[in-house]
């Protein structure tokens, strides 16, 4: 994350360094998916599938970006940022297949999921 030699990232406001990503498995039955529209009552809280594996995507500053937008632990920052390629991330790629952004949101797309 937050790669500040490319030209794509210093024109971003580090937008990776502000979406903590974490994986999650896809509801299965009545109770898990009560629990997931739970997580979506929160307006810090989505969740998005990529290549049909499920995240929560939760908004919130990581605590050593700095005000310009650079990683205040740039030579020690985690693998998970080390990993993150700017020519397929926030800003630049496709980097979801399904955003959804709310309980009724997810309502529909798991009906129209069962329908098929
Ligand atoms: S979201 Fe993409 S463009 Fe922005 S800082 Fe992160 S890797 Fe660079
Ligand atoms: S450790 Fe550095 S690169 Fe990783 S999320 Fe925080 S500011 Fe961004």
């Amino acid at each position: 994350m937050i790669v500040k030699e490319k030209d794509v990232c210093k024109e971003c406001e580090a937008i990776c360094c502000r979406n903590l990503a974490v994986p999650i498995t896809k509801p299965k039955n009545i109770a898990e998916i009560d629990d997931l529209r739970w997580k979506l009552h929160f307006d810090t809280v989505k969740v998005y599938i990529k290549s049909r594996r499920w995240y929560l995507l939760i908004k919130g500053k990581c605590m050593y970006l700095s005000d310009t937008n650079l990683c205040k632990i740039y030579e020690r920052r985690p693998e998970v940022c080390r990993d993150h390629k700017s020519d397929s991330c926030e800003m630049t790629g496709q980097w979801y297949d399904k955003m959804i952004s709310s309980p009724e949101e997810l309502d529909a797309y798991i009906k129209q999921k069962r329908k098929r």
